[in-house]
């Protein structure tokens, strides 16, 4: 589980010692003002220690971006597609069950369980509380994480859980399924009829819970999540804008076909197109299943791989288009992308490296004024021509 961002790592004074315990006693007071317990409070609350790695980690900003093929290859391997199955089967009568009642499948619960721990395989070993109280206390993203470390402790309070067992990622995602505590708090269910909700040991408190946290996010019952798709010959780039959707008879009409070749469905169903990799890589029509993976994790490449590891599991072969080896960029081009487009008066925003939302369409007008691939993706026919490359 991914968490929010925040303010920008740079230029925050560092948090010390001093400034940690100071801190603490604020903690120790707005947990008495939730109605924690006191032995909690001073305990447990009152006794964390500051992770200064996690601090590190969270303002840690990669230098270089990562490619669809470098982030999908790593998820998608033939080892999670095999180990998928097997666990399919193994836990098959739960997996129908939880279908039934909240209406997500199978697969979808076995690939969520791979991509967030390797099927349980890698849960995380950072001391949770200490690292939620660390964040809490860095001035970065302090509400957020102070919210969560609540939440938190009072999961510590309703089940009874040690320190010891509340281990996970450093940002503080615990168990098979990675739950923010606010996310344990209000989506964990008991699957296996114990009275605890334990994403750390129990299997099926974890799939359980997943399966309740898609349908709360707005999973639609008998909809898949989307399909690779083939763009015909001579597609026209301008019909690519952000977010927007057609239905999937439009997208038809322009003469997008199945990877099969087959023809799509003529159905009113709303499908946006991606293109992760550029015109270069594969394309995808998603539905609104997408976007509720999306709501798990905030990342285009996180739901691609999501869905495309479930289809898998259930038997689909390889992407037809596999994503194509591409050059990782800097943060540096990207700012200097970023700035010829300001200067040509395209308002991508204040260069930060990141390609978002403006960035791309910015770019995109860009490419459609020079006869370039109007793709919104930084090939490099597009840099060469801003004089980048
Ligand atoms: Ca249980």
């Amino acid at each position: 589980m991914l968490v929010a961002s925040g303010a920008a790592a740079e230029a925050l004074p560092s948090l010390d010692k001093a400034g940690f315990d100071q801190c603490l006693q604020e903690l120790q007071q707005k947990a008495r003002t939730e109605g924690i317990d006191e032995i909690i409070i001073s305990g447990t609350l009152g006794k964390l220690t500051m992770v200064e790695r996690v601090i590190e980690l969270d303002r840690k900003q990669p230098e270089f971006t990562q490619t669809f093929a470098g982030y999908f290859n790593k998820r998608v391997t033939d080892w999670r597609v095999e180990q998928g199955r097997k666990l399919l089967k193994e836990h098959r009568p739960l997996l129908d069950k939880l279908t039934r009642e909240y209406g997500v499948p199978p697969q979808y619960l076995v690939a969520f369980w791979g991509m967030e721990t390797n099927f349980g395989g890698y849960k995380g070993k950072m001391p949770v509380l200490d690292s939620l109280a660390t964040l809490a206390c860095d001035h970065r993203r302090s509400s957020y994480f102070t919210q969560e470390l609540m939440q938190a402790l009072k999961l510590k309070q309703k089940y009874g859980f040690s320190n010891e067992q509340m281990v996970g990622s450093w940002a503080g995602a615990m168990g098979h399924t990675q739950f923010m505590p606010t996310a344990y708090a209000s989506y964990a269910v008991d699957g296996d009829g114990d009275g605890k909700a334990d994403l750390w040991n129990s299997t099926d408190d974890a799939l359980s819970s997943a399966a309740h946290f898609l349908q709360q996010l707005g999973w639609q019952r008998n909809e898949r999540w989307g399909r690779e798709v083939v763009l015909p010959g001579g597609f026209d780039y301008a019909h690519l804008t952000d977010g927007k959707t057609r239905s999937l008879k439009q997208w038809g009409e322009l003469g997008l076909t199945q990877a099969n070749g087959g023809r799509l469905p003529a159905l009113d169903m709303q499908a946006t197109l991606h293109l992760p990799a550029g015109a270069a890589g594969p394309a995808f029509l998603t539905y609104g299943n997408f976007d509720v993976m999306m709501r798990w994790n905030r990342s285009v490449f996180y739901a691609l791989s999501v869905g495309h590891l479930a289809d898998r599991i259930i038997g689909a072969g390889a992407l037809k288009v596999a994503p194509p080896e591409q050059t990782p960029l800097s943060r540096d081009t990207l700012k200097q992308l970023q700035a010829k487009l300001n200067d040509l008066g395209y308002e991508v925003g204040k260069p930060d490296g990141i390609l978002g939302p403006k960035s791309i369409a910015g770019l995109r007008a860009y490419q459609l004024s020079q006869g370039l691939v109007a793709d919104g993706f930084p090939q490099p026919q597009t840099l060469e021509k801003l004089g980048i490359l």
